[in-house]
């Protein structure tokens, strides 16, 4: 019989399962993402009742199958992102990192880095650091994991760095003012837009502390990351929607 394991994870959603049972699907650090039937864990005193809600994370004990449902039997510790927990607007951004991992990765694939990548961001967003700041860098990065290769670093035809640059949806890169002039797919960011791209793109989040980005250049960074999501990525959050109206209650 299989054996149940301790494992560390991070809840990505749950829902009601008939009357007392939960699905949850869980990010683990070790196995990936699984889906995980919980039950009866909508009784009272269950600890796990509480274990798989939004932004929970912590040592679980469960077992796990790659081939089929998977099964959640108990708890060891439990944390919760508190403050974005509490806060519409922090729960807004972290559901949408959560959905994207959601959306790149395939159930079960092991993903330790991007994994620790998750737990990290949502902590920042939790300690108070700029939300779109940290979901920006949570999304150009994570492109690679959507099959997703842009060069933000040097024009794509000439390898030029220090020209000014437009952005290439046909080139999958930036491309210098000598080469983008037959380009229809040219997108005609700012320089500055194109620089604070590349260096979000590239950034690890122990760096956070030196950023600060004026709130005219985040507007346009998010429609510069908009456009390559739209070009390359092609998914409909209900998460993403929500916090693009979001800006309309400010
Ligand atoms: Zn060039």
């Amino acid at each position: 019989m299989l054996q149940s394991v301790e494992f560390r994870g991070i809840v990505l959603f749950s829902k009601d399962y008939k009357e007392k049972d939960c699905l949850v699907k869980i990010f683990t650090e070790h196995a990936g993402k699984m889906m995980f039937f919980a039950r009866n864990v909508q009784r009272k005193n269950n600890p796990l009742k509480q274990a798989i809600m939004n932004f929970h994370y912590g040592t679980y004990m469960g077992k796990l199958q790659r081939d089929s449902l998977s099964f959640l039997n108990g708890v060891k510790t439990i944390d919760v992102f508190q403050r974005i927990q509490a806060d519409i607007f922090l729960s807004a951004f972290a559901t949408y990192i959560l959905n994207l991992v959601d959306a790149a990765l395939e159930d079960n694939e092991y993903d330790p880095n991007l994994y620790g990548f998750t737990k990290q961001s949502l902590q920042l967003i939790d300690q108070g650091y700029d939300a779109q700041i940290i979901t920006n860098i949570f999304e150009l990065q994570i492109l690679s994991r959507f099959g997703v290769q842009l060069n933000l670093h040097s024009c794509a035809v000439c390898g030029e760095t220090q020209e000014k640059f437009a952005f290439s949806a046909y080139m999958s890169g930036i491309v210098c003012t000598k080469h983008c002039l037959q380009d229809k797919t040219l997108y005609k960011a700012s320089p500055q837009i194109i620089h604070f791209a590349r260096m979000l793109s590239n950034i690890h989040l122990n760096q956070i502390r030196s950023i600060n980005i004026s709130d005219e250049i985040k507007q346009e960074l998010r429609i510069f990351i908009d456009t390559l999501y739209d070009e390359y990525v092609g998914i409909n959050l209900k998460s993403k929607k929500f916090l693009d109206q979001m800006k309309d209650w400010i």
